[in-house]
C-alpha cells in the first residue's frame, strides 16, 4: 500500500514485532497493512514508554523512523471527537506535511482528525479544518500562534505535545514562539521530543518543560552510517569552479546547501544557464513553489537541487547520492543535519565541503563531532589551499 505524502524507503528495523510493543490488533491492523513488518529502534524503544504516559527525549538519526515513533501512540491513544488533544511542532512545512500523512493513516482507525498549520498558506482553508473538530494539531510555531491569536484555536485541553526536529525548535530562531505556546497549554501533559543532536544548552531548556523525561539515544557515533565525508579546500575565488567541477565529477541526485537564500538564488542560476537540471527550495519562496520544485527534484526531473538549512530540514527524499556545502554550515549541528538528508536509512553517501581557510576552526568542530578526520580531496581544475597544521589540543587529540 502506498500513500501519498509518506516516503518509503529502506529502513533497520529490529527483530521485534508491532504487537508486542503495547499497540492494539486495530492499530497493529493499519501498520501492517501499510507494509510496516518490524518496529525500527527507535519506534521499538520509544512506543511503549510513550504509551506508558511517560516523557521522553527521543535522540535517532533522521530517517530512522521517528515519525512513526511519535503518531503511533497518538493513535492508540486518541479517539475521536473529544477537542484539540494532540498538538505537534514541526520546524518546517514540509515536515509538517509529511507528518499529517502519517497521522491521517495511522489514525483512521479512530477516526482521527488533524487540520495542519503551516505559514505560506491561505488561512481559511485552516480555518476551515479547524471547525471540523479535529483531534490533532500539526503546526509550524508562527502559524499556530496566527490562529490561536485570531481564537481560531484553543489549546487548554493539549494532552500530548510533540516537539520534532527539538533541537531547532528550541533554539534562539525560535524559543520566543515556543515559550509562548507552551505558556497556553495544560501542565498536566505528556510531552516527547525528537532529534537526531541535542546539544547541552537545548536540552537544559527542554527539561525545563518536561517532567523526568526518559532519554532514548539510539544516534550512532557521529552522522550516519554508510556516509563518506570530503573536504576541498579552496581559495574563497575557487569555490564556484569547486562546485561546478564537483557537478560534473559526482553524478547522481544531488543536494547542495548555502547559507544564505540570496545564495541559493545565485547559485540556481548560475547552474541553470550553464544547462544543469537545477531547481532551488528556500523559505522565500511560496509553499506551493517549494513543494513544487521538491517534487521536481523527487521525481528526477531534475537532479540538483539547491537549498538553504531551514528548507533543508525538512527534505526527505530517499536516493540523494551526494551532498554539496557550498558554504560551510553555521553549526555543528546544521552539518549533522545536511549529512543526514543522503545516507538514509541503509543506503550510502557522500558529503562534499567547500571551504576555505577562514572555515577552518568549523571544520576542526565537525571532525570532533564525527569522530573522524575528513579526507582532504581536490577537484579536476581547481588548485587546493594549502592547509596550516594547527596542533590539535590534547582533548581534540585524543578524541579523533
Ligand atoms: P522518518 O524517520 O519518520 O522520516 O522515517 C523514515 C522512513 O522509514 C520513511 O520512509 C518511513 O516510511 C519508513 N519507515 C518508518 N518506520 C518503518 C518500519 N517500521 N518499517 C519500514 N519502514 C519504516
Amino acid at each position: 500500500m502506498s500513500i501519498e505524502g509518506i516516503p518509503q524507503h529502506p529502513v533497520p528495523i529490529t527483530e521485534g514485532t508491532f504487537d508486542t510493543i503495547g499497540l492494539s490488533p486495530n492499530i497493529v491492523d493499519v501498520v501492517r497493512r501499510f507494509g510496516f513488518e518490524h518496529p525500527t529502534p527507535i519506534q521499538a524503544a520509544v512506543i511503549p514508554i510513550a504509551l506508558s504516559g511517560k516523557d521522553v527525549i527521543g535522540l535517532a538519526e533522521t530517517g530512522s523512523g521517528k515519525t512513526a515513533a511519535f503518531v503511533l501512540p497518538l493513535a492508540e491513544r486518541l479517539v475521536h471527537g473529544r477537542g484539540v488533544r494532540g498538538l505537534i511542532l514541526s520546524p518546517t512545512r514540509e515536515i509538517a506535511l509529511q507528518t499529517k500523512a502519517f497521522l491521517d493513516l495511522f489514525g483512521a482507525n479512530h477516526e482521527l482528525r488533524t487540520a495542519c498549520l503551516i505559514g505560506g498558506v491561505k488561512m481559511l482553508p485552516q480555518v476551515k479544518d479547524l471547525r471540523a473538530k479535529p483531534d490533532i494539531v500539526v503546526a509550524t510555531p508562527g502559524r499556530l500562534l496566527d490562529h490561536v491569536n485570531r481564537l481560531n484555536v484553543k489549546l487548554d485541553e493539549i494532552e500530548y505535545l510533540v516537539l520534532d526536529e527539538a533541537d531547532h525548535m528550541l533554539d534562539l530562531g525560535f524559543l520566543p514562539q515556543m515559550r509562548d505556546i507552551l505558556r497556553l497549554l495544560p501542565r498536566a501533559r505528556q510531552t516527547m521530543m525528537f532529534s537526531a543532536t541535542m546539544p547541552d544548552s537545548i536540552e537544559m531548556i527542554a527539561r525545563d518543560f518536561m517532567r523526568q523525561p526518559e532519554r532514548i539515544d539510539i544516534t550512532p557515533q557521529g552522522t550516519a552510517e554508510g556516509i563518506s565525508h570530503r573536504l576541498y579546500l579552496v581559495k574563497l575565488e575557487n569555490k564556484r569552479p569547486a562546485l561546478l567541477a564537483l557537478l560534473l565529477q559526482e553524478l547522481g541526485s544531488t543536494l547542495v546547501f548555502t547559507r544564505r537564500k540570496i545564495d541559493a538564488d545565485w547559485l540556481f542560476h548560475i547552474l541553470d544557464r550553464q544547462g544543469h537540471p537545477v531547481t532551488r527550495i528556500h523559505s522565500d519562496l511560496s509553499q506551493g513553489k517549494r513543494v513544487a520544485n521538491l517534487q521536481k527534484f523527487r521525481t528526477g526531473q531534475h537532479r540538483i537541487l539547491v537549498a538553504t538549512d531551514i528548507a533543508g530540514r525538512g527534505i526527505d527524499i530517499p536516493g540523494i547520492q551526494h551532498v554539496i556545502n557550498f558554504d560551510v554550515p553555521e553549526t555543528v549541528e546544521d552539518y549533522i543535519h545536511r549529512s543526514g538528508r543522503t545516507a538514509r536509512g541503509s543506503a550510502i553517501g557522500t558529503v562534499s565541503t567547500i571551504a576555505t581557510w577562514q572555515d577552518m576552526q568549523m571544520i576542526r568542530n565537525i571532525e570532533i563531532e564525527i569522530g573522524e578526520k575528513i579526507p582532504r580531496c581536490t577537484v579536476a581544475g581547481v588548485p587546493p589551499e594549502v592547509e596550516l597544521e594547527k596542533k590539535p589540543a590534547a582533548r581534540e587529540r585524543r578524541r579523533l
